[in-house]
């Protein structure tokens, strides 16, 4: 199997409009399994674009993506969708949490329809919730949770199906910095397990952690 675990060939994204905005230009890029990778750039720069097209969340106006030796722009939405769960974790700077399900039935949802049994999930919903630390709060419930909890409720959520790839859109843009390097150092615990990281970042602390940053300016990626 190939080393890429994304190939990128002449990617763009432009949305249609009164006024057309190409968002993402022209991008070609590789990046290797269990890669580390971080994304700065201004705001508007197209970060969000850019992840969003990597999660399969968006289809590009132009070229390919190959994501773990399959072409994504022939894909249906069925495929797309079976694809996105199999291979890709998300973690977002608001947690994306459900504030009425405990941490158990929030990281559960992530395997919700993928036919694994019951059983079986809570099996491995625990061992991520361990994996992170957060075996002392399995029955609690998001609110109750510090900001630095919640982002490691949401990456046991994220590990569940064992993704090769995680992406995260300012991970840690709500948490201070003592709690954003602890989850930082999480994030670099499981990449040397093998999954692959592609984070968005504002904060140059984070940033100079990857062994390599992009930069997006104006759409167009650098680096
Ligand atoms: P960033 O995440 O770097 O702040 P975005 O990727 O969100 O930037 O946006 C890049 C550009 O694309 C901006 O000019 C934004 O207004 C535009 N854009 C993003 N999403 C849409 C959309 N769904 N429809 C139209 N324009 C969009
Ligand atoms: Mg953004």
């Amino acid at each position: 199997m190939s080393d890429a675990l994304i190939e990128l060939r002449e990617l763009s994204k432009t949305f249609d409009g009164p006024s057309a905005v190409t968002a993402l230009r022209t991008t070609s890029l590789r990046i290797d399994r269990g890669a580390y990778v971080t994304i700065t750039g201004p705001s508007g720069s197209g970060k969000s674009t850019f992840l969003n097209l990597l999660g399969l969340l968006d289809r590009p106006t132009t070229g390919e993506y190959v994501l773990d030796g399959t072409e994504t722009s022939t894909l249906t939405e069925d495929e797309r969708a079976h694809l996105r769960a199999r291979s890709i974790g998300f973690i977002f700077q608001s947690f994306h949490l459900l504030a009425d399900r405990t941490v158990l039935e929030n990281v559960l949802l992530a395997t919700l329809y993928s036919g694994v049994p019951r059983g079986e999930r809570i099996e491995r919903a625990m061992a991520a919730i361990e994996k992170v630390g957060l075996g002392h709060r399995v029955a609690f419930r998001p609110p109750t949770l510090s900001g630095g909890e919640r982002q490691r409720v949401a990456v046991a959520r994220a590990i569940m199906t064992s993704p090769k790839l995680i992406l995260a859109d300012e991970p840690t843009g709500n948490l201070d910095e003592k709690t954003s390097d602890q989850v930082m150092d999480l994030f670099e615990e499981l990449n040397s397990e093998g999954i692959g990281f592609v984070i968005i970042t504002h904060d140059a602390h984070v940033a100079d952690r990857a062994r390599r940053v992009l930069r997006i300016v104006d759409g167009t990626v650098h680096g």
